[in-house]
């Protein structure tokens, strides 16, 4: 982590906790993360239950995201919710191109930069989800398959340094236990940071990188370490507020050590 990007830690519950279950949740990662200053803390439930997330959640410090929207702002698209309606609930973010909708709902590099720009125009931050799967790994593809990801939605989040963030996420770490290697992950991050700072400067400092894979208390410490990674997009263990919040106070110590060590210049 780099002190010039406030750590965002998310949580995807993907299809668990309704209504019920979700506000005692969220209440709780409320409380548990509520003393994490130097943290962004977002929660993302199921649609169903983001109003009354969103309810529970008013004048704590978590934000609240949906998990994917539909690009159009109203129409015939059954079963598909727009990004006005997100807003009218209180989402501020939503993610965008996680691999379990790229491989099961077939969204495309086209589907997923359509969407982040209907997120970016109505002013929803977009947390978009690349990485490559286990064969694209063993060919020696990593790179090219995250540089082709970026290169379909990078353009559009240009407009707003810093607004969008960026999650890498492995596949084959996505649910398994089996994490990516500090080296692993920090490699394919400073490829984003590359490819954010041909953009230009403000890109490449602003834009927050997480990690998604198999983040859990026990090897947040040791990811969060490394200069590109920002934070994580955590699945399994964001359903628990406490395995959650503990990554979240990792994040907030590493911050904390940072500012020690490298404190601001004053003239
Ligand atoms: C995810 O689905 O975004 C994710 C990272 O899941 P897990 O933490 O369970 O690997």
């Amino acid at each position: 982590m780099n002190q010039a990007r406030r750590p965002l830690i998310a949580g995807n519950w993907k299809m668990n906790h309704g209504a019920a279950s979700g506000v005692q949740l969220a209440s709780d990662v409320a409380r548990t993360t509520a003393a994490f200053g130097s943290v962004d803390v977002v929660v993302a439930p199921p649609f169903s239950a983001l109003w009354k997330v969103a309810d529970a959640l008013q004048g704590s410090r978590v934000e609240l995201s949906a998990q994917n929207m539909h690009p159009k702002a109203s129409g015939a698209f059954t079963g598909e919710v727009a990004p006005g309606m997100l807003l009218e609930i209180g989402c501020k973010w939503v993610i965008l191109g996680h691999s379990e909708r790229r491989a099961m709902f077939g969204e495309s590099d086209a589907v997923v930069a359509e969407k982040v720009k209907a997120a970016m125009d109505a002013g929803i931050r977009p947390i978009v989800c690349v990485g490559e799967t286990l064969d694209e790994r063993e060919r020696g593809d990593t790179l090219n398959v995250v540089k082709r990801q970026l290169n379909a939605f990078l353009s559009i989040i240009a407009d707003k340094p810093g607004f969008a963030a960026i999650a890498y996420e492995p596949v084959w770490a996505i649910g398994t236990g089996k994490v990516a290697t500090t080296a692993e992950a920090q490699e394919v991050h400073a490829m984003i940071r590359a490819s954010l700072a041909a953009i230009g400067p403000a890109m490449a400092e602003k834009t927050r990188i997480l990690y998604g894979g198999s983040l859990s208390p026990k090897n947040a410490d040791g990811l969060l370490r490394e200069p590109d990674i920002d934070g994580g997009l955590i699945g399994g263990a964001s359903l628990k507020a406490e395995d959650f919040s503990k990554v979240a106070e990792t994040a907030q110590k590493i911050a904390g050590q940072r500012l020690v060590s490298r404190p601001l210049v004053s003239s």
